[in-house]
């Protein structure tokens, strides 16, 4: 017997529907230059109807890919909307990659039409002539010259808007269509493209506003700070459109942590979302200003693992961190740290820095990184992170990479992470990061945590290096905080280390540099750190003792 319920299409087009008919008063702010770009929802839906339109007269057809290369901003939003809404497959470009990862990214998504933010034309122009699949450009300027470039012929976006109607008729879309694309940040290989449809899109975003998911709702004023070029920033974009929650894009200046705590309180933030690093800046601005945010009650951070130092200085400061995990494949919602009802309030810090549990749709299992049998929520077993679900990739764009699922149909993340009674999955590496030393395993992830918990540090990474007696062994890169630099000894961070960790744990070498590489997504660029690393200079310091029964 089937159920009587309408087979009604989980699509964004209900998204539009709800800012068409219900949030007209509520804003969407921009940062420009020197000033702020205002309007409101009733705005938006008026020019997402333009620009749809713009794209059938540009000829894309259902299916086609149109990418953007696009910071935070209001006309960006128009696009998440109006492309998928017409059919089309909205294919973020991630401006941090290579130019050959870039063009790569272009042509294996065989994207159609490009819509450029001006500022970023000189990152396209490194590609010009690279993409055959390419019919036409489109650059959305605030005004002025462009920039000398080699592109060929350009469209404008307010021209082309300003001659069409704010309505639009939009097709029927099927929910299991695709409507957006992006590729992973690609440290190994080639970028890899992910697909997300239309029902993932609409299912994940009525997840990111429960209550113990992000728990964003139309009070809210929201700041992403996390990029609309990367997975979906967060989901943040299409949940807005189903709970009306107030938008403030911070364009190009996502790095400036001073530009950030004005348009927060100009704005009246009560939600942030980014990375660990976008805070660790608006953390000095707030410590150097002596100014306090007090309307933010969540700052969403996601990406890699929060820093303890850096939750306990946001704590400081009043601002309470909601940590999450994810990534592109997982659109990217996987778990969230709430605490939990029963968690005491002694452990409730503790519970909130790891990465959290599974939100409702999201499965997760460990299974042993070598055998890859299924391992128990203790607490202590270790494995990789397997997860299914709706919204959880089971492939990629032109079948890249097909070992990432395994036969019986989960996702392989390549995280490892324990998982304990309560439910709460604790990342401890990645499966390429983590350090095999003497047969036992070391969490690069932890012991950056511990060296970063000193007071001179500002970052740290920590990689496995070769080593002749126990295969691998740690080495730690320091950047000092900058009033530090040069004051700070290998031998004070080693002993401030002694006591916290397992002392074979201990880095061979403790190497100072003024910054860690970072991959496109802002992450501790590891795989770099490795291809440029000195061999450990085994002699000079003795490891420490591990195994049998020295060891701790
Ligand atoms: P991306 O697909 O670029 O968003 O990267 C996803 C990866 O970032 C995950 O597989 C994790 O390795 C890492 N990551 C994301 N969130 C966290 C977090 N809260 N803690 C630790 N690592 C994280």
């Amino acid at each position: 017997m089937n159920g009587l319920m309408m087979d009604y299409p989980l699509t964004l087009q209900h998204m539009l529907w709800r800012v068409e008919r219900l949030f007209d008063k509520k804003e969407i702010v921009t940062k420009r230059e020197d000033t702020l770009h205002r309007y409101t929802y009733a705005d938006l839906s008026g020019r997402v109807a333009q620009v749809g339109n713009v794209l059938r007269r540009l000829g894309v057809k259902p299916g086609d890919r149109v990418a953007t290369l696009c910071w935070n901003n209001y006309r960006h939003l128009e696009l998440y909307y109006a492309v998928p809404c017409m059919g089309g497959v909205l294919h973020t470009l991630n401006l941090r990659l290579f130019p050959d990862q870039l063009e790569f990214t272009v042509g294996d998504a065989g994207d159609s039409v490009v819509f450029v933010d001006k500022t970023l034309l000189p990152i396209l122009d490194k590609i010009a002539g690279r993409m055959p699949s390419v019919r036409q450009i489109v650059v959305l300027n605030d005004g002025g010259p462009l920039p000398p470039h080699k592109l060929g012929e350009l469209l404008d976006y307010e021209t082309l808007i300003a001659a069409e109607k704010a309505e639009c008729s939009w097709p029927a879309v099927e929910e299991r269509a695709a409507a957006a694309m992006c590729y992973t940040s690609g440290t190994t290989g080639n970028p890899k493209g992910v697909v997300y449809s239309h029902r993932s899109q609409f299912l994940h975003a009525m997840c990111v506003l429960q209550k113990d998911s992000l728990g964003m709702s139309e009070s809210d004023v929201l700041l992403p700070v996390v990029p609309m070029f990367h997975a979906n920033s967060w989901g943040i974009p299409y949940a807005a459109g189903l709970a009306g929650t107030k938008l403030i894009f911070p364009d190009r200046f996502m790095g400036d942590g001073q530009v950030l705590l004005d348009l927060a309180e100009q704005e009246g933030a009560t939600m942030l979302a980014g990375v660990p690093t976008i805070w660790l800046n608006l953390l000095g601005a707030l410590e150097k200003s002596g100014r306090r945010l007090p309307k933010v009650h969540t700052v969403i951070c996601g990406g890699s693992a929060i820093p303890r130092s850096l939750m306990e200085g946001m704590d400081r400061v009043g601002l309470r961190m909601l940590h999450a995990w994810g990534m592109t494949e997982t659109s990217p919602i996987g778990t969230v740290a709430l605490v939990r009802s029963w968690i005491p309030p002694e452990e409730a810090f503790n519970a909130r820095l790891k990465q959290g549990v599974p939100v409702p749709g999201v499965e997760i299992r460990i299974a042993d990184i070598t055998t890859g049998e299924e391992l128990p929520w203790n607490g202590e077993a270790f494995g990789e992170i397997q997860c299914r679900g709706p919204w959880i990739a089971s492939g990629y764009q032109n079948d890249a990479d097909p070992t990432k699922i395994t036969e019986d149909g989960w996702f392989r993340t390549g995280d490892v992470a324990t998982i304990d009674p309560d439910g709460y999955v604790t990342i401890v590496d990645r499966t390429k990061d983590v350090i095999k030393s003497g047969g036992e395993w070391i969490s690069t992830v932890e012991l950056e945590g511990a060296v970063m918990a000193h007071p001179k540090v500002l970052e740290a990474a920590v990689i496995g290096l070769h080593h002749s007696r126990w295969q691998e062994r740690p080495v730690a890169y320091v950047v000092p905080m900058p009033e530090y630099k040069g004051q700070v000894t290998a031998e004070e961070i080693r002993e401030f280390l002694a006591g916290k960790v397992a002392t074979w744990w201990l880095p061979d070498e403790i190497r100072f540099i003024d910054e860690i590489p970072k991959t496109s997504t802002l992450k501790f660029d590891k795989k770099a750190l490795r291809n440029t690393a000195e061999p450990i200079a085994e002699d000079a310091v003795p490891s420490p003792v591990q195994g049998g029964s020295a060891r701790e």
